[in-house]
């Protein structure tokens, strides 16, 4: 894990750091200071979720993604409780009226070949899903997407980016933005 992080997390919108990709303009960065602040973003963001949404997460372990995903799933409208998914593959959170949100751990896959067995196609058709170790089955993932990208800076601070690719996910962020930091 990194710790090399400066404990002041830079102004909104700018890099922070030697190895931080260049943004694309609809891009946003910004920093969690606890688990529950990571929550309450995912929070927001899972309530901007709709059937069809693909949002992939990228981070080491420890780096926030299944608390992240505890959030998108509460913001979603499930009150199923949230796990890394051990013992399956995949878990689904359901809501009052049916609807179903897909978190899969792409870890233990082996490669994107065994990833296209799962038929991600048919879980976007029925709901929103949430890939954790998304940046291993790449190439099995549509082209269109959300990453978000996490990173441990200290104990209890993470950063986060998060990258539209599509004008859907484009539209997610920027309302995520006015919903989440104003402007
Ligand atoms: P991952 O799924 O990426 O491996 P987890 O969400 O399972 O990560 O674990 C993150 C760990 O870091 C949890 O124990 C959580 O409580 C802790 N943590 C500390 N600060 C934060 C933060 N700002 N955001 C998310 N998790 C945090
Ligand atoms: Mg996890």
């Amino acid at each position: 894990m990194r710790t090399n992080r400066p404990a002041q997390a830079p102004p909104e919108g700018t890099t922070s750091g030697e190895d931080m990709p260049i943004l694309n303009p609809h891009s946003l960065e910004f920093f969690s200071r606890s688990p529950e602040q990571t929550r309450r973003l995912g929070i927001r963001l899972g309530s901007l979720l709709r059937p069809g949404d693909l949002l992939c997460l990228s981070g080491d372990l420890g780096a926030g993604k299944t608390t992240l995903v505890q959030g998108l799933a509460q913001g979603w409208g499930s009150l199923d409780s949230v796990s890394s998914p051990t013992f399956v593959l995949c878990n689904e959170y359901r809501r009052p009226d049916g609807k179903v949100l897909y978190h899969l751990d792409a870890y233990r896959l082996a490669d994107a070949l065994e990833a296209e067995d799962l038929d991600l196609d048919a879980m976007l058709e029925t709901g929103p899903l949430a890939v954790e170790w998304a940046e291993r089955i790449k190439t099995a993932l549509p082209l269109q997407r959300l990453w978000l990208k996490l990173r441990y800076i200290s104990e209890e601070q993470r950063g986060m980016v998060f990258e539209p690719e599509g004008s859907r996910y484009e539209q997610i962020v920027s309302k995520f933005r006015h919903q989440s930091f104003g402007g």
